[in-house]
C-alpha cells in the first residue's frame, strides 16, 4: 500500500458518486498502489475489518453508499452483520476500510460531526485507486492518512513500526492539540492525565505522521 500522489481541491467530476458530499467542503485526493498481491488483501481482509472495527468501534456506525446498486441481487450482504460498510470481495475492499479510517480519525481529532469520502479504482493500472475525504482542514486529514496507512499496514503484515493498541492515545493526543489548542506538555500531561514521558513520546509519534503543529482550530 503506497501513497504515490495527495491532492486538495473540490474535484467537481465525482461529486455526484456519492449523494453525501457536501457543498462547503473541499477534498483530499490520495493516489495509492496496493503493492502486494491480490490474494494478500482478500485474504487479510476479515482479519483487517475486525481489528480496525476493535480498535475504532464507531465504525460501526458508519453509513456506507459504495456498491449499493451494484450488489442490489445479492441474497445477503455479510457486511452488516458487523459494520456497514459494503464489501465487493475484492482489492478494493481494503482501500474502501482505509477510506473508512481516515474519515473516522478525521473526524475524531477534529470533532467534525460528519464528512464523507469515496473509493475509485483504476482500470489500468488495477492496482492504483484514488481516496476521496471530505476535510475541513487538509494538513489534519493528511495527517489521519497517514495514521491509517501505518495502522492497516500493521494489520496486514505485522510490522511493527505502529503499535495499534495505542491508535487511540494518537487520536486522543491530537485532538487536545488541534480542537482544544493545548499544546504546552504539561497541559497536556494534565488534560490526558499521562505521565510527561508519554506525552513526549506520543509528540514524537504525531511528528513521524506529519502531524500539523503549526495548525489549531481557530476558536469558536
Ligand atoms: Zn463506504
Amino acid at each position: 500500500m503506497k501513497l504515490i500522489s495527495v491532492q486538495y481541491g473540490d474535484f467537481e467530476e465525482i461529486e455526484h458518486l456519492n449523494p453525501n458530499f457536501q457543498k462547503n467542503f473541499l477534498k483530499l485526493k490520495l493516489t495509492l498502489d496496493m503493492l502486494s498481491p491480490k490474494e494478500i488483501y482478500i485474504e487479510n481482509f476479515p482479519r483487517l475489518m475486525f481489528t480496525l472495527i476493535e480498535a475504532l468501534p464507531n465504525l460501526r456506525y458508519h453509513q456506507c453508499s459504495h456498491g449499493e446498486k451494484r450488489h442490489l441481487k445479492r441474497e445477503y450482504d455479510p457486511s452488516h452483520l458487523i459494520s456497514p460498510i459494503k464489501i465487493i470481495g475484492d482489492v478494493i475492499d481494503t482501500v474502501h476500510l482505509l477510506e473508512h479510517t481516515i474519515l473516522e480519525l478525521q473526524c475524531q481529532i477534529s470533532e467534525m460531526d460528519v464528512c464523507s469520502g469515496l473509493t475509485c479504482n483504476y482500470w489500468e493500472p488495477e492496482n492504483r485507486f484514488d481516496v476521496f475525504v471530505e476535510c475541513t482542514e487538509p494538513n489534519i486529514a493528511i495527517f489521519s492518512s497517514n495514521v491509517a496507512i501505518a495502522a492497516l499496514k500493521n494489520i496486514i503484515y505485522n510490522t511493527n513500526d505502529f503499535d495499534l493498541p495505542s491508535l487511540s492515545d494518537t487520536v486522543a493526543i491530537a485532538k487536545q492539540i488541534y480542537s482544544r489548542g493545548i499544546t504546552d506538555a504539561d497541559e497536556l500531561a494534565g488534560a490526558l492525565q499521562w505521565s510527561k514521558p508519554k506525552v513526549q513520546s506520543e509528540i514524537k509519534r504525531l511528528d513521524r505522521f506529519n502531524f500539523p503543529f503549526q495548525i489549531l482550530q481557530p476558536a469558536a
